[in-house]
């Protein structure tokens, strides 16, 4: 029997992707105080559509990172069903999934987890929900989308530890911060040359200052919006 099991296991290995099988969770439980923005808001604007000037980041191996694939209406859509819990200054995230087509990733579904929301915070529930999803419809985590009720669009500590569970798991993983009081949407992710192993190294939890020199996350550059179909699947219970 233990020999069935093992094939059993092994069999299971081979046909599911890895990343299918494991979400982050999206912050952690407790929460000290709130650290300010890295940087000032002016400095973490939208970045503008043109990018290709700028040089291509690189995986902590030297790798190109291969562009991520946004649905041009995935903001608003996150936007307009976070919109009760904005209005009432609480959290709402989201996370990012899809599959790779010809060397993309591309994010086809926007999957909402069950989730409590504070201003500052957001903690998902019954995430099995969303592994079964992701299993049935063979859907990888690409990363994940968050408001800022009331603040700028960046990434908090919490968030840094967060989004480095997403990007160890997918050198891609983008981090989406809407923050419409300030009509500002920030798409970040951890350095890959410092931030990434900083952040995985770092043994603190809940709200706590870290360095900002040299920067920790930086605004994604490896994202490009397309106008393409967008699944939203709502998972919350009413
Ligand atoms: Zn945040
Ligand atoms: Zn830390």
């Amino acid at each position: 029997m233990a020999a069935l099991a093992a094939v059993k296991a092994a069999k299971t290995a081979i046909t599911v992707p890895m990343e299918t099988k494991y979400l982050p969770s999206i912050a952690s439980k407790t929460v000290i105080n709130d650290d300010k923005a890295l940087k000032t808001s002016k400095e973490i604007k939208t970045p503008t559509v043109d990018r290709s000037t700028k040089p291509s980041l690189l995986t902590s191996n030297g790798l190109l990172l291969r562009d991520i694939i946004l649905p041009t209406k995935l903001m608003h859509n996150f936007l307009t069903l976070a919109f009760s819990n904005t209005t009432s200054n609480k959290e709402t995230c989201g996370i990012l999934a899809g599959r790779l087509e010809r060397n993309k990733l591309m994010v086809t579904h926007l999957l909402i987890p069950e989730q409590t929301g504070t201003p500052d915070s957001c903690t998902t529930h019954n995430e099995e929900d969303i592994f079964d999803y992701q299993d049935q419809h063979n859907l990888i985590t690409l990363g994940w989308i968050h408001t800022h009720p009331t603040q700028t669009a960046f990434l908090s500590s919490v968030d840094l530890h967060t989004h480095c569970a997403y990007q160890l798991m997918m050198a891609e993983a983008i981090a989406i911060v809407c923050a419409p009081k300030y009509d500002e949407t920030g798409f970040f992710i951890l350095t890959p040359d410092y931030g990434l192993d900083f952040i995985a190294n770092c043994r603190e939890t809940g709200f706590h200052p870290h360095p900002t020199e040299p920067p920790l996350y930086t605004k994604a550059r490896h994202y490009k919006l397309d106008v393409m179909a967008l699944q939203v699947v709502d998972l919350r219970r009413k």
